[in-house]
């Protein structure tokens, strides 16, 4: 019984099912050609159950529904109704096939469209069953080998027509005229091909002819325009040292892969990335060198993330969308490789990660260029937080909150300068013969009415790189001069103070020097009683601007301190040529006292007791290294072991002693 009703089923459908196969072994050949067996035995079956002849089979019950509830007649009528009733299973079978093949945007569209135009062609021009089929599958066949290039390229191919919706109204528009025109369920019930003998017939089926033509000539010069214009833009827009993209390209297409990744439930992250220590292979070994480097980095990561976009943003930096799993081996192993290029130091390759769960928007059909450029941003902040040491940063909540913390820093320095949030804390240095207080470093506290207090990295460095330091700078002064005031008011002696500078203070355009003087003049400050820190590294920038501040400061009667002496890279030479009044020894030497920092510091001191500079040694925490440093003959101590920066109300209570 069952098996009779199987073949009498299949003796009637065997068009369509021949039909539906022939999709499925279609689509498995253009997509699932590399996949495993079972995938593609899985992806033949639905796509099979997802091909025309469903759609064709609902519509039919729909139609049949239809006009049964209404039983109204008419030629226009069942022209529309048979017309909705055919397209609306085809819309659902459409997004399911692009479910099925994984890719969102038109290619699922076109190819469902080559077949569902071919069919409604063969039903207007078929006399029979059998030559309905024929005509399907041989036209469909043809179509597919005739646009088989197109199909590739946007299967392959990070093509913007992945997600142009114009492209695929397009199709779509060609398939309803075309549906339509079909009239197919009509047909279908009214005992079909039969029908197709009068003159009305013939000419709704040449019209039928004539649109499928103008589909595939249209489409095949949509294609070819559209191809023709990314490859001239591939290849104006690759950087030509390295073939990765460029940004624009990464984010256009970048947003491609995040909706194709949602369908697939893959996570993705972007990140950015910079070569430490490249900078001196230009000048030192050429061009080419460096060109070489960067050109074999931009390999390594392609061959790594073959799914992903690689760009390259400018000089050492790389970017890049990638699959988030495994990213991290990869990194690693390409850091490895990268490192294996160096020819003097050692080439680091630094890189900030943010997964795109940072995305303003959790609809991946609503990601676009605009919100992806952001992600990049986030990656470079986290960038930012790499080191050497840990060379791979995810971006996390903490940068988050540092990042908004900058933001609301370099929004209310004014602010904070005008409504006193900005502190001085004053931290003692001891003279070492002596063993006592002989002055203080005055360092600036950020109290923010939000995020309460600040540390130094919060605060000072953001304001450092927006060259609005100065600010906070001349706040100390500020402080200081009413500090002295109310010493003065308690009868009490003042010590002096060193207080900070920074390299950008010489730079950002405003007269440091003369400000300096007019709070000194405000406040009648004795100058004997600041001295001007500078740090070492300042040197490594403008050496002239460095000399004309020691000029000056000397000139207005100031002492000038060089501070984290050695932290830098300059040598003792910066000695001889820089006229420095004392030198801060850097607090890393006393951090890991082993044996050549203690060298290093006895012939620090050495030299410049016998330049007659005094010096201070920073970060002294235990009684160990104060022993040491009154035996080397350094000048003063500073650190934990005698006290921490301390609010002036402290010093103004006298409470500040040492032991
Ligand atoms: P710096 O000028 O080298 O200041 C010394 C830093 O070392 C201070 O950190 C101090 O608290 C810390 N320190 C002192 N003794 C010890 C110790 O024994 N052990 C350890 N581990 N640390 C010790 P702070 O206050 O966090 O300041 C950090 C940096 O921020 C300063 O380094 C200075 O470069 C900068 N800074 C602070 N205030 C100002 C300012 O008003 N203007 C400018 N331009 N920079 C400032
Ligand atoms: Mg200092
Ligand atoms: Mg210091």
């Amino acid at each position: 019984m069952l098996i009779q009703w199987i073949q009498t089923f299949l003796l009637r459908n065997y068009s369509d099912i021949i039909q539906g196969l022939v999709f499925a072994l279609i689509t498995i050949i253009l997509f699932f050609k590399k996949a495993s067996r079972k995938t593609q035995v899985i992806k033949f079956i639905l796509s099979f159950f997802v091909a025309f002849q469903t759609a064709e089979f609902i519509s039919y019950i729909l139609y049949q529904q239809l006009t049964s509830l209404f039983s109204l007649t008419g030629t226009l009528y069942d022209f529309l109704v048979a017309t909705v009733c055919l397209l609306l299973p085809i819309f659902l079978m459409i997004d399911l096939y692009r479910k099925v093949i994984g890719i969102q945007g038109p290619v699922g569209t076109f190819i469902y469209t080559l077949f569902f135009n071919t069919n409604c062609l063969a039903m207007l021009i078929a006399m029979t069953t059998m030559q309905r089929m024929l005509i399907t599958v041989v036209l469909s066949l043809l179509l597919v080998f005739f646009f088989r290039e197109e199909i590739q390229y946007i299967v392959e191919e990070k093509s913007m027509l992945r997600m142009d919706r114009r492209f695929q109204w397009t199709a779509m528009t060609f398939m309803i005229l075309i549906g339509a025109e079909a009239e197919l369920p009509r047909i279908v019930i009214n005992g079909g091909v039969d029908d197709v003998t009068n003159q009305l017939a013939y000419a709704v089926a040449i019209v039928g002819s004539l649109l499928v033509l103008m589909f595939i000539i249209f489409m095949k010069f949509n294609f070819f325009a559209i191809m023709k214009y990314e490859n001239y833009i591939r290849n104006h827009d690759d950087d030509r040292i390295t073939n990765a993209k460029s940004l624009a390209y990464l984010l256009e297409n970048g947003a491609i892969m995040v909706k194709n990744a949602s369908v697939k439930h893959q996570e993705l992250a972007i990140f950015y990335s910079n070569i430490d220590h490249f900078r001196d292979i230009n000048i030192l070994h050429g061009y080419d060198a460096g060109n070489n480097i960067l050109k074999k980095t931009a390999d390594y990561m392609i061959a790594e993330f073959p799914e992903g976009i690689i760009g390259r943003t400018s000089g050492t930096h790389f970017t890049g969308i990638v699959p988030l799993a495994g990213a991290m081996q990869k990194f690693a192993s390409i850091s490895r490789k990268i490192e294996e290029l160096s020819i003097d130091e050692s080439l680091i390759l630094q890189i900030g990660v943010c997964p795109l769960k940072y995305l303003e928007t959790m609809d991946h059909h609503q990601v676009d260029y605009n919100n992806l450029a952001p992600i990049v941003d986030l990656a470079a902040t986290a960038l930012r937080y790499t080191s050497p040491k840990s060379p791979v940063k995810f971006y996390d909540e903490a940068m988050r909150k540092n990042e908004e913390i900058r933001l609301h820093v370099l929004a209310h320095i004014d602010q904070a300068v005008k409504e006193n949030w900005l502190q001085n804390y004053y931290q003692p240095l001891v003279d070492i013969k002596q063993h006592k207080i002989v002055s203080y470093e005055a360092l600036s506290r950020w109290i923010d009415p939000v995020y309460g207090f600040l540390t130094p990295d919060q605060f000072i460095i953001p304001l450092e790189n927006a060259r609005m330091i100065y600010k906070v700078d001349l706040q100390v002064l500020h402080h200081y001069g009413q500090f002295l005031s109310k010493m003065h008011n308690l009868h009490q002696e003042a010590l002096p103070i060193s207080f900070n500078i920074s390299r950008t203070d010489l730079e950002s355009g405003i007269d440091i020097y003369t400000e300096i003087q007019q709070i000194i003049n405000t406040y009648h400050i004795p100058k004997s009683l600041i001295h001007v820190e500078i740090t070492e590294t300042a040197i490594n920038g403008d050496s002239k601007l460095m000399k004309q501040a020691l000029q000056q400061f000397h000139a207005m009667g100031l002492e000038v301190w060089m501070d984290d002496f050695g932290s830098g890279y300059s040598s003792l030479n910066v000695l001889k040529d820089y006229h420095f009044d004392v030198i801060k020894i850097d607090m890393e030497f006393m951090r890991k006292f082993d044996d050549r920092s203690k060298t290093i510091v006895r012939s620090i001191c050495e030299m410049a007791q016998s330049l007659h500079i005094r010096t201070v040694a920073e970060g002294v925490e235990t009684k160990e290294h104060y022993d040491f440093l009154k035996e080397v003959g350094c000048t003063y101590a500073q650190g934990y072991l005698f006290s921490k920066p301390v609010p002036e109300n402290v010093i103004l209570n006298n409470q500040l002693e040492i032991k």
